[in-house]
């Protein structure tokens, strides 16, 4: 009997570090950053934190666990405030404790100040080098905490400028919000590589990782944050300088692919017309003759619509996400596990029995989710199980905040197309290309809508600084 690892079916792939909301100028600003981390909830389920800010004083609340487990009204109601930014949590490696959950808040005599990050830091590990030869003490293993010291060093108060200062000093990945008494900063790394975008609420200000978090809390869509870009806002209005020379945008294509809601917009391209595309590609490139078209729920169901509507064949529901499964890998045996794995996802027998049946999913990280559908939907009854991924090979690490860093975890990298399909026991396999998956993500240079493609080129948009050592956030 084949063993699986259930954490890695769980996850599926990799999971991204950490997703992030900030408001301002709102009488209920802690209660709509909840609401906003909600939204942003499917994007990690490690711990949750708000910090708010009355103008005088910032107050924070941050645990383990879900973004409803985390707060209460009560706990709301307590932190209060006109401004607000508050972070959902996902760990890589063992940082699971609460002191790893965003955002920090530091407190000196004169101000305080509180940061939350999205992405990677890649010189982190020489950064922290210098400034604890130079009398720091990190209390944490996050980036987020290097940014802090960088703007305080020196005994400097928080200014456009100390954080202009700071960030110059960053290689890599990264979104801020980085909050005040009496201001709140949000800066976007130069080639944009993680999403960002600013909304209006009322007369307020939102920021979030995602715009399905404006829909959810009413606000309007404003604009991007523009890469290299440094946004201040108070009460007096919103300010921007680049704090670095914007650089082509490269916005991770996996955010597209698979990390974001089908209902948010990057950089002006709505996720799920996005993936639909990505089906219709498919489709084009690697047509097979088959009864029905069915895709792994939830983020394929887009591709798979295209995919159907494209090859002309019927679009089925032929597997069944149970959505009250707890968390697999945390089942105390092996046997328990497994099951808690096939009780999450489910073949429907009527439909897929007797068929031949396109399997459409969005990704390969691992190979083990893949295997394990084909051998379902052939254990349901079908007759040939086609899959058909709808974006290129994964054959590289990813070194800008997604947790698949090393090669040997990477199913593309490791086995040869044959040995793939062998492997996953399919009647046939296929990727899109990345050419398909550019247009299908638009990439408008007008619109400076380039995006990320390195964990399938090896073509890295920005290169680790020498001996450093790359960390997750
Ligand atoms: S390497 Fe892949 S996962 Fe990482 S930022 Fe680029 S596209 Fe996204």
């Amino acid at each position: 009997m084949e063993t699986i690892n259930p954490k890695l079916v769980e996850i599926k792939i990799i999971s991204e570090a950490s997703k992030m909301f900030g408001i301002w100028g709102h009488d209920q600003a802690a209660e709509i950053t909840y609401y906003g981390l909600h939204a942003l909830q499917h994007r990690g389920q490690e711990g949750a934190g708000i910090v708010a800010s009355n103008g005088q004083a910032l107050k924070l609340h941050k645990k383990v666990g879900l973004v409803n487990d985390v707060f209460n009204r009560a706990e709301l109601q307590k932190l209060g405030g006109r401004a607000a930014i508050g972070q959902i949590h996902y760990v890589v490696g063992e940082n699971r404790g609460q002191e790893n959950v965003q955002p920090h808040l530091f407190r000196s005599q004169t101000e305080s100040l509180a940061l939350c990050h999205v992405g990677n830091i890649m010189n982190a590990h020489e950064l922290r080098g210098q400034l604890e030869d130079n009398g720091s003490i990190l209390q944490t293993e996050s980036d987020t905490e290097l940014l802090a010291h960088l703007i305080k060093k020196n005994g400097k108060k928080t200014d456009e400028k100390a954080i202009a200062d700071a960030l110059k000093q960053m290689t890599g990945a990264y979104a801020f919000l980085i909050l005040t008494e009496d201001k709140m900063y949000v800066a976007l790394d130069p080639h944009g590589i993680r999403p960002l975008s600013i909304g209006r609420l009322g007369d307020g200000y939102v920021v979030s990782t995602e715009t399905c978090a404006f829909d959810i809390v009413g606000a309007t869509y404003e604009r991007e944050v523009v890469p290299g870009e440094l946004i201040t806002i108070s009460d007096q209005g919103i300010e921007s300088v680049r704090f670095l020379p914007q650089k082509k945008r490269k916005l991770c294509a996996m955010e597209y692919v698979y990390f974001s809601r089908p209902d948010s917009d990057l950089n002006h391209v709505n996720v799920h017309a996005s993936r639909k595309r990505m089906g219709i590609e498919l489709a084009k490139e690697a047509p097979v003759d088959a009864d029905v078209v069915t895709g792994v729920p939830d983020s394929s169901i887009s591709a798979a619509i295209g995919y159907a509507e494209e090859s002309g064949l019927p679009y089925e529901m032929g597997l069944i996400k149970n959505r009250y499964v707890g968390r697999t890998f945390i089942k105390p045996t092996q046997e328990l596990r497994e099951q808690g794995v096939k009780m999450k996802l489910s073949p429907v027998r009527g439909i897929v029995e007797g068929k031949r049946v396109i399997m459409i999913d969005d990704s390969i990280v691992r190979g083990t989710t893949s295997k394990r559908i084909v051998r379902l939907l052939k254990e349901a009854g079908a007759t040939e199980v086609h899959v058909r991924i709808a974006s290129p090979p994964i054959k590289y690490p990813c070194n800008y905040g997604i947790d698949m860093s090393t090669k040997d975890q990477l199913f593309a990298a490791n086995f040869s197309h044959e040995e793939m399909v062998r492997e996953m026991g399919a009647d046939s396999l296929a990727f899109l290309s990345e050419a398909g998956l550019k247009k299908a993500i638009v990439c408008d240079d007008s619109m400076n809508q380039g995006i990320c493609t390195a964990c399938f080129t090896g073509e890295y948009p920005v290169k680790p600084p020498q001996a450093s050592k790359v960390t997750q956030c």
